[in-house]
């Protein structure tokens, strides 16, 4: 782990002023120009994809399959988006003018905040560092990327990438850990996007308010799935599996527990063994699934899993550890409650813990009891429950019959809502995020309209007030 590698605070001002001067410039760039520097970074990513592979492997066994699908694929979707719709969006937007200055021009102009952090963490740590940065330098900023310590491999290729498209003084890293982090968050950044935990995501503000930088909050948080009577279990079974043991379990998006009804947990319990079993190859800790990134988190895993087995928890399916490989086999448990650390933090491993409820109405007031998670699932086929579940909670964004992939659409803004997070990002969500979107008023110039309003008032005036008044009302 590469901690102490950040450079002294006195080359960060010097990089930041750099950035700072150049950004200057940033904002006077065409569509073309900055569509033509998202062709550079696509043909940069694409010359290092085996390196990459190769670099996510050493740093938690990632599978190249899920590199492709889960890293790459993404990046590549969202720069295709982002050429297409980019000059659309950069346009001046005109609006329609209210009374009683209806004579001007009213026009929503969108500029580049100017020089912008991105703080990155590990869990999927080359998209998660690039995927704001595509629509950071298209709305024209200037960009420092800050990736995460755990994954000294990968943030080893956005080096090379960034390096290989981009002049320092437009996009830079900064290697290093929490201090690295610290020390940038001194310099001034017009805004800061940080993707990471929920305890971390408020140091962050705290930091921000320091400059009142802009700040999008990309969090974490345990993300509940309903699944009630009238879905198909097998199907339920088998999408929960992929999303939960995905990366294993290290995504933010990924189905953190299950509430069901107590009834069905022995049927479900024995569908999610088939859903495992069709998944695995010959050995139960197969390397088709990732590795916990670090000893710390590994640990972490067997601390949650004996403290919930202690409670009275039983372990259902899974439960292997491979020490040698920092691999857990998918575990699913029950029953949990409150007191278990794994009902009380963000598992962000492969641990499944399905939670009895005797009917929907149950499952929704759970939910409200704690944080507003970043993804909310539901399994129904019943139009009416799946609107009440929608209607009566909170969530950053939910996915309906399936997990993780509503992150997929660039036309779905993706963020969180309080403690998962807020502001977002994603296709025009993105560009808006790094935009500041300037409201400019043209007057109409051939007579001064508004004179009629200027002092002294008199009763003349004030029965122009008191009819404009009755007008407004
Ligand atoms: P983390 O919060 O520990 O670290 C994220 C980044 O912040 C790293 O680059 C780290 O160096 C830096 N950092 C850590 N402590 C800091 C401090 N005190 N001050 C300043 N910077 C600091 O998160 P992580 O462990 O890397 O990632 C896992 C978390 O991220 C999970 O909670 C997960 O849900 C969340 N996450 C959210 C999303 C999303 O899109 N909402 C995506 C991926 C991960």
């Amino acid at each position: 782990m590469e901690k102490n590698l950040q450079p002294p605070n006195s080359l960060l001002d010097t990089m930041y002023q750099e950035q700072l001067t150049f950004s200057h410039s940033l904002r006077l760039t065409t569509a073309n120009e900055r569509v033509a520097k998202l062709e550079r970074l696509h043909a940069a990513i694409s010359a290092h994809e085996d390196e990459l592979m190769q670099a996510m492997w050493e740093d938690f066994k990632k599978p190249s399959v899920e590199v492709k699908l889960t890293e790459l694929a993404p990046l590549y979707m969202e720069i295709k988006y982002f050429k297409k719709n980019l000059s659309n969006w950069m346009r001046p937007k005109r609006v329609s003018n209210h009374f009683p200055f209806l004579l001007g021009k009213s026009v929503i102009h969108y500029e580049p905040k100017g020089v912008v952090l991105i703080i990155a963490p590990w869990n999927y740590p080359f998209y998660l560092a690039l995927a704001p940065l595509i629509a950071a330098v298209a709305a024209g900023n200037a960009v420092t990327i800050k990736p995460s310590e755990f994954t000294p491999h990968t943030t080893k290729i956005i080096g090379k990438v960034i390096a290989s498209t981009f002049a320092p003084e437009e996009v830079r890293v900064v290697e290093g850990g929490i201090e690295a982090s610290q020390a940038l968050l001194e310099q001034p950044f017009h805004h800061i996007f940080f993707t990471g935990s929920t305890p971390v995501g408020r140091e962050i503000m705290k930091a921000a308010a320091k400059h009142l930088a802009g700040v999008t909050l990309e969090l974490g948080g345990k993300s509940p799935a309903i699944i009630d009577e009238s879905a198909d279990l097998q199907t339920a079974a088998a999408k929960l599996m992929w999303g939960k043991f995905l990366n294993a379990g290290q995504t933010c998006i990924a189905p953190d527990y299950v509430l069901i009804n107590k009834d069905m947990i022995e049927v479900f319990v024995a569908a999610l063994g088939k859903a495992m079993e069709t998944f695995k190859s010959k050995d139960e800790t197969s390397s088709d699934m990732s590795a916990i990134v670090s000893e710390r988190h590994y640990n972490r895993m067997r601390h949650l899993l004996q403290d919930a087995t202690e409670k009275g928890a039983k372990i259902l399916l899974g439960g292997h550890f491979d020490d040698e490989n920092r691999r857990l086999s998918p575990t699913v448990i029950s029953p949990v409650d409150s007191s278990m650390l794994v009902m009380q933090e963000e598992i962000f491993g492969p641990i499944l813990p399905l939670v009895g409820v005797n009917h929907t109405q149950d499952a929704i007031s759970y939910i409200n009891a704690h944080d507003k998670p970043l993804a909310l699932y539901v399994f129904s086929k019943n139009d009416f429950k799946i609107n009440q579940i929608l209607q009566q909670t909170s969530s950053g964004g939910s996915c309906i019959n399936d997990v993780v992939v509503h992150i997929t659409n660039p036309e779905l803004p993706f963020g969180g809502i309080n403690q998962s997070g807020f502001g977002n990002y994603h296709g025009l969500a993105g560009f808006k995020t790094f935009s500041h979107e300037k409201s400019v008023f043209h007057q109409f110039t051939r007579f001064n309209v508004n004179k009629m309003l200027y002092p002294p008032y008199g009763p003349q005036k004030q029965k122009l007030i008191k009819w404009l008044m009755r007008l407004i009302k």
